[in-house]
């Protein structure tokens, strides 16, 4: 029997729109059986998210998606079946929000010198929990009429090399895979299709990733392709990491992403809620 399971998704704590229970009420609708709650460099919303899904029957993962950068490079390791009270975590995790912090400062005034005004202020006004995060900025640049979309205001202003980015120094790989170990989790590399790196650096990431001590790699990602799954299903089984699943859902009105909508992993791969 195949399991309905979501290993990624965002609420309101970082940048998704949802509450924490009003994320587990749309997996119990969508009959999801196990869902992970995973927000940016925070774990403040899985107390209310568990408290909602035991009431609801569903299987509540607590987890977290760690900002690393690696090689001059931002990538993202969730950890799953964390404690979320670990203080070796959370302390980690206070130290990339204060850094997110001083980036939304750095990002307004890159957008200031675009003759767009009071976006810190406008920015933080949007933040409902206790990370600032780009999404909230590309909110900010749609709600007063710059950018049409959200897409459009990561590929105007935003994205990597556009008038408004700003290079964090996140945390190391080592560092995500050791908090995220302390915290008796498992480390798993996010959205492995969306880093726009070749071959040679993603064989790279993975071995550096294994020495860590890494543990998965999201095979099924909401926004990938289905003809690049056999391809990380087979790098999965060659680096002898275990294989997740994810929406990576932000928010209902990303009408062509929903949670637990998810192909099934291939035969060969290790689901990593096996693990559990
Ligand atoms: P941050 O961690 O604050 O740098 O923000 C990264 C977040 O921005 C990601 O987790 C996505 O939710 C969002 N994001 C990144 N690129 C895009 C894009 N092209 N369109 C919409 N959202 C994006
Ligand atoms: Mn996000
Ligand atoms: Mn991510
Ligand atoms: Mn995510």
């Amino acid at each position: 029997m195949t399991i309905s399971i979501d290993l990624h998704a965002h609420t309101r704590c970082s940048d998704g729109d949802l509450s924490p229970a009003g994320l587990v009420l749309r997996a119990k609708q969508q009959n999801l059986q196990v869902l992970a709650v995973t927000d940016h460099d925070t774990t403040e919303g899985i107390a209310e998210a568990s408290e909602i899904a035991e009431q609801n029957q569903v299987k509540l993962v607590a987890g977290v998606e760690v900002s690393v950068t690696w090689e001059n490079k931002t990538f993202h390791i969730v950890g799953l079946n964390i404690d979320p009270d670990n203080k070796q975590l959370t302390n980690g995790l206070a130290g990339l929000r204060v850094r997110r912090n001083l980036r939304a400062i750095e990002i307004a005034e890159k957008l200031a010198k675009k003759n767009i005004e009071n976006a810190l202020q406008g920015t933080q006004a949007l933040v409902k929990g206790s990370i600032v995060s780009r999404t909230h900025f590309a909110q900010f640049l749609v709600n007063n009429g710059y950018c049409k979309n959200l897409q459009q205001a990561f590929k105007r202003y935003l994205g990597d090399g556009k008038p408004g980015c700003a290079k964090v120094q996140w945390a190391s790989l080592e560092q995500a895979v050791s908090w995220i170990h302390g915290a008796g989790g498992l480390a798993v590399i996010a959205h492995p299709g969306r880093y726009k790196i070749g071959r040679a650096r993603m064989h790279a990431l993975l071995s550096h990733f294994k020495e860590c001590g890494g543990d998965a790699i999201e095979v099924i990602s909401g926004s990938q392709s289905p003809d690049v799954t056999p391809h990380f299903a087979r790098l999965a089984t060659e680096y002898e990491l275990f294989a997740s699943v994810g929406s990576d859902f932000h928010s209902p009105s990303q009408r062509w992403l929903e949670l637990g909508r998810l192909p099934a992993l291939p035969e060969i791969c290790k689901p990593v809620w096996n693990c559990w």
